[in-house]
């Protein structure tokens, strides 16, 4: 059986399926006999006691990988296992109704999400969900089924699922799942972000693929081709095993140009970034041979958490990834929380537009406490490493005059304190709307750099949801449109003797970052998968070329056009070696 999705993240993984699915959790509601008692007592308590091995076990395994902040949410689910009223409640049930320890549990459960739900406060109503989860993995203890079968993955697996939200990308065991397979998303979902941050191998948007497989199926996962191909026969699995080969071999070849910039034939030197999201990801970044981090979008931090995370405890971690990165730049975005990424203790609730919605720098402004916490901990981390930071989302003056007051406060409070910072802080927006672009020389006054977020210009210029699977084939960034934002953009940076980079996707396919060279920009980043790539290409071309190029794509008039030049003038040259790239 073979799947056609799309290519979200390179890489090829074989291994076993295992399938992600919501369950049905309903123990019986059985009436004991007098001897059963104490059995059940004794279930109960095996239960709460597994529970709480998965549990530490998990949360080990992410505080080592992830870090700490990811791990703290499991502290509140174990506490809520220690709960004495809980364990009095049931087993005085057990004893005097002689009713099922799943039953009185869950119905224990229940009494306590109902009064969550009930509660004014927004936060603590949003941490019924946490009760649940709490429940639900008791639950499957009672019922013998044991943990969810994406957290005790004992092999290499391949995980299809029909969607995985980006936190739960982000906390996949990367050990032991090496793919996975969803039926819905695009390349530019946070989930595919993600996966690529992480060099998870995975295709999304492969249609009806959940009731197509069985668990222990072995599938096998083409992240390049996106291409999912369900017990393939001996002949089809030795080419997955060839192309895995080949695509090693493509890394180690590129390991050559590790320490050489990023520079054109004719010496025109472009810098080239990390994406990052998570700070333990920080170390990959000599290792990647990059020259800095180009976006560290923070509102992972606020992500698989249950509380607000500290001024001091993001202080910590941003400070971490200055350090490592130092004495190179990073370039730390504030929360852009919204969209498909949702802090729901934030008080942040179903839209039907979210991506229209509550979203990036205007929900920051809506919390200017929490936005200002998160500012004075990136400007304390400032003293440690070499920063900047910006702002996602901007689409008029007016916010960022209110984020750079926002900012002002937070550099007057810690005067107050007396705590260290850079007062020179550069201080940035992202360029990802219309209302940028066309503000671009004006924002440009108060800005002190531009960063072109294309994944999202290009959604916002075609008005095309950069999710929806069903749009894939159409939400293209070689649009004229989205061509002429950029040129546009990196004009009115240059005319302000500003600095201009560009942080979406296609700044990580060696063909368009060369188009982009073209159009002036001075920075690309992207994944660390990409970046040896990107950087193979510049050093095969001619700045003048790329200028010329670059002319061309903007007196297109259609995608197919500018694919047709790129292919013309690039092909030849980037195919004499390893910058091809494998899509
Ligand atoms: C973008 O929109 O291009 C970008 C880099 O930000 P994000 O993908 O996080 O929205
Ligand atoms: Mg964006």
């Amino acid at each position: 059986m073979k799947f056609e999705g799309i290519a979200a993240s390179p890489g090829i993984g074989l291994g076993p399926v295992v399938r992600f699915e919501p369950e049905e959790l309903v123990p019986g509601d059985v009436m004991l006999e007098g001897a059963q008692v104490g059995d059940e007592i004794a279930r109960f308590h095996a239960a709460l006691a597994a529970s709480r091995r998965d549990l530490e076990s998990i949360r080990n395994g992410i505080a080592a990988e992830l870090g700490e902040s990811e791990a703290q949410i499991y502290d509140a689910h174990l506490l809520m296992l220690d709960d004495p009223e809980l364990r009095r409640d049931v087993e005085h049930g057990i004893r005097t109704a002689r009713r099922s320890a799943g039953h009185l549990f869950r119905a224990y459960m229940s009494r306590i999400a109902a009064h969550l739900q009930s509660l004014e406060d927004e936060h603590l109503r949003e941490r019924r969900a946490d009760v649940l989860d709490v429940e639900r993995r008791v639950l499957r203890h009672l019922l013998g089924g044991g943990p969810r079968r994406i957290e005790r993955l004992e092999r290499p697996s391949i995980v299809v699922a029909h969607d995985l939200p980006p936190s739960e990308v982000a906390l996949l065991d990367r050990r032991n799942v090496v793919g996975f397979v969803t039926e819905v998303g695009s390349r530019t979902s946070h989930c595919a972000i993600v996966a690529r941050g992480r060099g998870i191998p995975a295709v999304v948007s492969a249609r009806g693929v959940l009731q197509s497989v069985k668990n222990g199926d072995l599938g096998a996962v083409d992240g390049f081709l996106g291409r999912f191909d369900v017990n393939p026969n001996e002949t089809e699995r030795l080419d997955f095993e060839r192309r895995r080969e080949w695509s090693e071999q493509e890394d180690r070849s590129l390991l050559e140009l590790h320490d050489q910039p990023a520079v054109t034939l004719d010496g025109h030197a472009v810098e080239l970034g990390l994406n990052l999201e998570l700070p333990a990801e920080a170390t990959g970044v000599v290792e990647a041979g990059a020259d800095g981090v180009g976006l560290f979008r923070t509102e992972f931090f606020y992500l698989n958490r249950l509380e607000l995370p500290t001024e001091e405890e993001q202080y910590r971690a941003y400070r971490e990834v200055a350090e490592r990165v130092a004495p190179r730049t990073v370039i730390f975005r504030t929360m852009d929380l919204g969209g498909d990424k949702v802090a729901s203790y934030l008080g942040m609730t179903h839209e039907t537009n979210p991506f229209l919605g509550w979203r990036g720098i205007r929900f920051a402004l809506h919390h200017p406490d929490v936005f200002r916490a998160q500012l004075r901990a990136l400007y304390r981390a400032s003293a440690h490493g070499r920063a900047r930071v910006m702002f996602p989302m901007v689409t008029s003056e007016a916010e960022l005059l209110r984020a750079l007051e926002l900012c002002r406060e937070a550099r007057a409070e810690l005067d107050r304190r007396g705590q260290a910072y850079d007062p020179r802080l550069p201080l940035g927006i992202m360029i990802e709307t219309p209302g940028a672009v066309w503000m671009a020389d004006v924002l440009a006054r108060h800005a002190d750099f531009f960063s072109i977020g294309t994944n999202d210009l290009t959604q916002y210029t075609l008005a095309m949801d950069r999710d929806n699977e069903r749009l894939s084939h159409l939400y293209e960034p070689l649009e004229p449109s989205v061509l002429r934002s950029i040129g546009h953009s990196v004009g009115a940076a240059k005319r302000a003797g500003h600095w201009v980079g560009v942080c979406g996707e296609m700044a990580g396919d060696p063909r368009t970052a060369v188009l982009l060279v073209g159009l002036g920009v001075n920075e690309l980043s992207m994944s660390s998968f990409d970046l040896p790539r990107v950087k193979s290409a510049i050093r095969r071309v001619r700045f003048d070329d790329a200028r010329a190029m670059a002319a061309e794509a903007l007196a297109l008039s259609s995608a197919d056009a500018v694919k047709a030049l790129l292919r013309s003038r690039l092909d030849r040259v980037l195919s004499a070696g390893g910058a091809k790239g494998a899509r």
